[in-house]
């Protein structure tokens, strides 16, 4: 089964088209938005040896000839200085306005792609291939593009537009079991910001989706870009709405960056801890129904995710400590921090002024 989303943007609109072999469609979408019979592609070295036979073997029949450049895999590879080197790859390849480049791989390669087709010429073309489940379901819709820097995390960026997305499922066949199920956490929170029914869906279907059975992984992918893509349309620069896509994100920001970003929790593992949290301290206030937080931390639980602040004493993961780092967060001041919490489930909202006296408070009884 093979579903279309599309994404409806002030300017124009674009497809993302979701489902096992999706991929077998690149070459008719590809060909009618080239100027030359060439594509450039920037690839991770893990995906490059699993995959780039796919992405050549769906453009063969096309006679377009593709030229390749592969970084290493893992965050550090969004970096300035990898930024410009693609950028100086690309124009020593004499590429134009007129161009593509592809993105095939996970957040990371999808990012820096991204910034890179921003800046090149003002703007070349940009297609997006994603390969991992968070790829899929968000990092590969909305078009955030960005590079770390020491100074912090996606600093610098822009907001630059895909001409399409190819989101095929049967690449996610090789995905390491703990990166599917961290990406799945983002999946599960497109239910818990505005859609009961996924919700529910989810907790009939969860596992069929991490099995990667066809019809479900689809359905689950193309819910998500759907989600996503509504509430992007609805504000593209992220001046409202967008936040709601910060659920479970500001506990989990802070459990990432006390952590140290070490690789033994993951972003998607951390944002289900968050949101875990944010039911749960919703319930702690009596905004959020007792029933409903139940609800998240079993859903999570069922599915591998975990729900709780991991280790005990003496980990890096204190509530003062959290609490210090939420206060960094850029909306945050005198003590306060929008949040975005939940009336029940699939009823999210920006709680705008949250008291990190009382988050500490709680955070203090969940450990
Ligand atoms: P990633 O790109 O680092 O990929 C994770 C790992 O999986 C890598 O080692 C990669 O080589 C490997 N991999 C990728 N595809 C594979 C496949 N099909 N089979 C086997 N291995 C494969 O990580 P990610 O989780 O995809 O993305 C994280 C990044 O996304 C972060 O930098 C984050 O900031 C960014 N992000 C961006 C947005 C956005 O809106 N732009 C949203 C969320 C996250
Ligand atoms: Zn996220």
């Amino acid at each position: 089964p093979l579903d279309t989303v599309t994404v409806d943007l002030a300017d124009r609109s674009y497809d993302i088209l979701v489902g096992h072999g999706a991929l077998d469609h690149l070459g008719e979408r590809l060909t009618p938005m080239l100027k030359q019979p060439r594509v450039f592609v920037l690839t991770d070295e893990t995906v490059e040896r699993i995959h780039r036979h796919r992405l050549d073997e769906a453009l063969a029949p096309t006679g377009v000839t593709t030229i390749w450049k592969s970084l290493l895999p893992g965050e550090k590879t969004k970096s300035f200085s990898n930024l410009e080197d693609i950028l100086d790859w690309l124009l020593e390849s004499s590429a134009d306005r007129g161009d593509v480049l592809i993105a095939l791989g996970g957040g990371v390669i999808g990012d820096i792609t991204g910034l890179a087709a921003s800046l090149m010429k003002r703007g070349m073309k940009f297609v997006q291939v994603p390969t991992t489940l968070l790829a899929q379901v968000d990092s590969s819709v909305g078009g955030k593009t960005a590079v770390n820097t020491p100074r912090g995390k996606n600093m610098i960026g822009a907001f630059y537009q895909p001409q399409l997305v190819i989101a095929d499922t049967a690449l996610l066949e090789t995905l390491p079991a703990r990166e599917l199920r961290a990406g799945y956490a983002e999946i599960v929170k497109y239910g818990l910001i505005n859609d009961p029914e996924f919700f529910a869906w989810l907790e009939a279907n969860g596992e069929a989706v991490l099995a990667l059975e066809a019809e479900a992984i689809t359905h689950a992918v193309a819910t998500s870009c759907r989600a996503k893509a509504a509430i992007v349309a609805e504000d593209e620069r992220e001046t409202g709405a967008r936040a709601l896509l910060n659920l479970g994100h500001t506990f989990g920001h802070a459990l990432e960056a006390a952590n140290g970003y070490a690789p033994d929790l993951l972003h998607g593992e951390a944002v289900a801890i968050g949101m875990a949290l944010a039911f749960r301290f919703g319930a702690s206030r009596g905004l959020t129904p007792q029933t409903d937080a139940d609800r998240v931390t079993a859903h999570l639980k069922a599915t591998g995710l975990q729900y709780a602040i991991p280790g005990r004493q003496g980990g890096p993961y204190t509530a003062a400590r959290l609490v210090e780092l939420m206060q960094q967060d850029k909306k945050a001041s005198g003590g306060r921090v929008p949040l975005i919490l939940a009336r029940g489930i699939g009823q999210s909202y920006i709680h705008k002024d949250a008291d990190l006296s009382l988050v500490e408070a709680f955070l203090s009884n969940e450990l």
